[in-house]
């Protein structure tokens, strides 16, 4: 599945921005009485259909918001997949008897079901960090968070860390319609952003400030952030400094997960046993 480019998201965003709740108004335009054939039969595309008196959104409408929600978050088709119900808490059992993996990922598990729950009663409920090696299920986490709370209709933006530098540096170098603030804009503001792996990156002095002002926007304003990181707290500090190593530590509580083997090796070696 290719992602949306970015000026792409910022112009459907901004129109979001601009109908807002005109799901209504945004039907009626398109109208599409005259054709034969109609996606949806009920109220024949116009979006909406009359109860008695008054017209009231279909409810094709509603599966369409929550497509579009789906395609602006911009989760890959992978990660579409990262379920809550899929979560293996079996990977995390170790051969040697250490039950500590298992433990820190329930733990890790709870932790994010429960941050489902309490931000839809608290658009500023404290964010989640997940730390541990390559493999080890904190993305699926992540992105089990991210699909969760857009089907209960949150916006929620998924940005993997390494593609937002590239496209910053793209934006600050380019003349593409998305400018640096369209996309910093979006990434602070958004009420709940994960932010996937930010770990040992090329950070230049530029592109460290600008995570520190998304991080530093966000904590002011008490948005909630979900991070991914392979980074220990001191590698953090020296990759991304002090002052947003110390931010982290106020705006989210922490989890690492480990596990005896790389999680995709473990799903590698059932795969192949089983052909
Ligand atoms: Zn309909």
């Amino acid at each position: 599945m290719v992602l949306e480019k970015l000026d792409q998201i910022i112009k459907r965003y901004n129109n979001q921005k601009e109908i807002k709740d005109g799901e209504f108004a945004n039907c009626i335009n398109n109208n599409k009485v005259n054709q034969n054939s109609f996606a949806c039969s009920l109220c024949k595309d116009r979006g909406i259909i009359l109860k008695g008196e008054t017209a009231v959104p279909c409810t094709c409408m509603k599966q369409k918001s929550i497509e579009n929600s789906f395609k602006y978050a911009r989760l890959s088709k992978e990660l579409l997949n990262c379920r809550f119900e899929n979560f293996n808490l079996e990977y995390y059992n170790s051969p040697d008897g250490d039950k500590n993996h298992y433990i820190n990922a329930q733990k890790a598990f709870t932790a994010s079901e429960e941050f489902c729950k309490k931000v839809l009663k608290n658009p500023n409920e404290i964010g989640l960090l997940f730390t541990g090696p390559v493999g080890s299920g904190k993305t699926f986490l992540a992105a089990s968070i991210a699909n969760e709370l857009i089907e209960k209709r949150c916006k929620v933006l998924f940005l993997i860390v390494p593609d937002l530098l590239d496209e910053l540096r793209a934006s600050y170098t380019s003349k593409s319609d998305a400018t640096e603030f369209d996309l910093l804009d979006i990434a602070r503001s958004v009420p709940i952003l994960i932010m996937d792996d930010l770990g040992a990156h090329n950070y230049t002095e530029w592109t460290r400030n600008r995570i520190y002002s998304i991080l530093n926007y966000r904590m002011n304003e008490q948005l909630p952030t979900v991070i991914t990181t392979n980074l220990d707290f001191t590698e953090i500090e020296h990759y991304l400094g002090e002052r947003t190593c110390s931010r982290l530590l106020q705006m989210c509580r922490i989890f690492r997960l480990t596990t005896h083997q790389d999680i995709r090796m473990q799903k590698y070696v059932k795969r192949e046993k089983n052909r």
